[in-house]
């Protein structure tokens, strides 16, 4: 059965005249849900009772299912979502959404914040990096365009979002197409800036130039986490025997193509990327280029066998980048107690 979300303009609107509607009623139907956050056929008044309840019985909004929810103390809600893999009903892949709520409900002016969205653009990750649990199951396969605008949508039923980052499972400039659709949608329709959208890559450095000159006013975020090529290539397999320095290069051509500076991830595993010596040639790699760096301590996986950095340790690493002109910044994660590693929750799901 196919969704809502994932019949083209002209596709819905020969449904919708099947089922007794007019082809006007189809682009009344994707404002209500994609604009306004209707999620229920019920709720969509503007629409005729009879269609609404045959679309009810023959369409459903969402190809994907909700399959569990993961709650921290904090308020951050992970949701596992669930797409057919093939033409069984229960033959399903999992995808993780994370929704992270502001730290402080209100600002100074008593205007919400919004919430922080992270989805996934595979189901799965080809990239492998030993050290993340969406990596151990390998890539299933592409998301469709639908199935990313999905998790937007169900993110903002859960609470306004100020920005999106799409860095939870799966590496976005392999699923290019289907991304940059489903976040032309996200811009054009539902309304947040593409300013408030960062897309996260390890950074192959061709598709990164593509990216470039298609879609310039996202916000760009390249994983490196080690400035050493035999690390990188170890921390990061997808990238083995890619340069370091190619993938800055394709950085600073971000930069000097679209004006915006590119943040640098890193994510600090203790006792393996988060000595001095690491600092010191991160910042040689970085000095004098454009760019900020996200330093993220790492957020222990059961299966895995690496730490969280030592107390203290993240805040030495930022000083010693800052003290030499690195702009730096500390991302501790939010909701640790609700299976807050990437790929935990589908992980448990698959009984790994
Ligand atoms: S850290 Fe990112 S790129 Fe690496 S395996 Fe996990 S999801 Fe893929």
């Amino acid at each position: 059965m196919t969704s809502l979300l994932a019949l083209g303009p002209d596709a819905l609107a020969d449904f919708v005249v099947e089922r007794g509607g007019q082809r006007f009623h189809a682009k009344a139907l994707r404002r209500n849900v994609v604009a306004r956050g209707v999620l229920d056929y019920e709720a969509m008044t503007d629409l005729p009772a009879s269609l609404r309840a045959r679309l009810a019985e023959d369409l459903p909004i969402f190809a994907g299912r909700l399959d569990a929810v993961s709650e921290a103390r904090d308020g951050t809600r992970k949701l596992l979502l669930s797409f057919p893999r093939g033409r069984s009903a229960e033959d399903r892949l999992a995808v993780e959404t994370v929704h992270i709520p502001p730290h402080k409900p209100l600002d100074g002016d008593g205007d919400p914040r919004g919430a922080t969205l992270c989805v996934s653009s595979q189901a799965g990750c080809p990239v492998g990096c030993p050290f993340c649990a969406s990596g151990l199951l390998g890539l299933e396969r592409n998301l469709e365009h639908h199935e990313i605008l999905e998790q937007f949508l169900r993110g903002r039923d859960l609470g306004a979002l100020r920005r999106v980052v799409v860095m939870g499972i799966g590496e976005p400039l392999l699923n290019l197409e289907n991304l940059e659709r489903a976040l032309d949608a996200v811009r054009d329709e539902m309304g947040l800036g593409a300013r408030k959208i960062t897309v996260s890559t390890v950074g192959f450095p061709g598709r990164l130039r593509r990216l470039a000159e298609s879609s310039p006013r996202f916000q760009l975020a390249i994983s490196l986490h080690t400035p050493f090529q035999e690390e990188r290539d170890h921390l990061v397999p997808a990238m083995a025997g890619v340069p370091v320095e190619d993938v800055l290069a394709a950085g600073d051509h971000w930069f000097e193509t679209t004006g915006r500076e590119v943040t640098y991830e890193y994510v600090l595993l203790g006792g393996v990327n988060d000595t001095p010596r690491h600092a010191e040639a991160l910042t040689d790699r970085l000095r004098g280029r454009r760019c900020g760096v996200n330093l993220i301590p790492y957020n222990p996986t059961p299966e895995l066998p690496y730490a969280r950095p030592t107390s203290g340790d993240p805040e030495a690493f930022q000083e010693f980048l800052r003290g030499r002109g690195v702009v730096a910044t500390i991302r501790w994660s939010r909701g640790l107690d609700g299976a807050a590693a990437c790929g935990q929750l589908r992980l448990d799901a698959a009984g790994r």
